[in-house]
């Protein structure tokens, strides 16, 4: 099971955005077929984080120990044994909120599973998510966010976790990382010259360049010290400089938008080799 979701997920791109803009929610419900303790670490990280850039980074000191469950400020609140939270478990932790972060800005509480709160429990929260202290943060998990009391629902923004990240990419899609990661013109020339004069659907095309898009943005982030990839990704970031990886990746989002258009496939993948060859004749970095 992944430890954080990974950077392609769509949730980490949500997660991303509202903390550039400052705005990440105080209190969430996560729900999704994805993993939800993966997604609510990056979370956690991204309100955590000591980056001054984007967040989260996850290389700082921050970042790594909520990605270890080490974080002091990060709780996760559950109790395997057991259907329900004990009563004690509700009741320290309304003593415990009031204690300031160790050391970061924010003391987050990450509810495993929604289901072992009663109703009970969830009147108990309610108060703390309304009038606790400002750093106070709180994620529930939960299958759905039915789960949870209407009341607890209106305080919180409901982000999903996809958890479909891991879905095992298209053959075509490997052969192009693997051309990608030659690191040369030719393999990659070759290759999509070959699905133009077969005839490459337009829908099959977009599916291989997304699929890419996710592969090097894997890629991407493991360069940066994130998790490690699949074999693919990791060939990838072996083979590419940051800067060119970087460029490829913007390169085949934009593309793969491109084909959400009526734009003929022959033309995205001229487009495409035209770009890897200018992107290898740029300076080496
Ligand atoms: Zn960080």
């Amino acid at each position: 099971m992944a430890r954080i979701i990974s950077e392609s997920d769509p949730l980490a791109r949500q997660v991303r955005l509202l903390a550039r803009r400052q705005v990440l929610p105080h209190a969430v419900i996560l729900t999704g077929s994805g993993e939800p303790l993966a997604a609510a670490r990056y979370l956690s990280a991204a309100m955590l984080c000591r980056s001054e850039g984007e967040r989260p980074c996850l290389h700082c000191a921050a970042c790594r120990k909520v990605a270890e469950d080490i974080h002091p400020d990060v709780r996760v609140v559950q109790d395997e044994s057991r259907k329900e939270l004990s009563v004690d478990t509700v009741r320290q932790l309304r003593q415990d909120v009031y204690i300031r972060p160790n050391e970061g800005a924010r003391k987050i509480y990450v509810f495993a599973d929604a289901e072992q709160l009663n109703e009970r429990d969830q009147n108990v929260l309610l108060k703390i998510v309304e009038e606790g202290p400002a750093y106070a943060a709180f994620v529930f998990c939960a299958g759905s966010a039915a789960e949870l009391l209407p009341t607890i629902r209106s305080r919180c923004v409901e982000l999903k976790a996809h958890g479909d990240d891991d879905a095992p990419v298209s053959d075509k899609t490997l052969e192009l990382c693997r051309a990608f990661a030659s690191g040369a013109l030719l393999p990659v020339a070759e290759l999509l010259v070959g699905w133009e004069n077969r005839r490459m659907k337009r829908e099959q095309l977009q599916q291989v360049l997304q699929e890419a898009w996710r592969v090097c943005a894997d890629a991407l982030l493991q360069q940066c010290g994130g998790p490690a990839a699949g074999e693919e990704a990791a060939a990838l970031s072996r083979a590419l400089s940051r800067p060119r990886l970087q460029q490829l990746t913007d390169s085949l989002r934009y593309y793969a938008e491109e084909c959400r258009y009526n734009v003929g496939p022959g033309h995205v993948l001229g487009a495409l080799t035209a770009q890897w060859a200018s992107l290898l004749d740029g300076r080496p970095t």
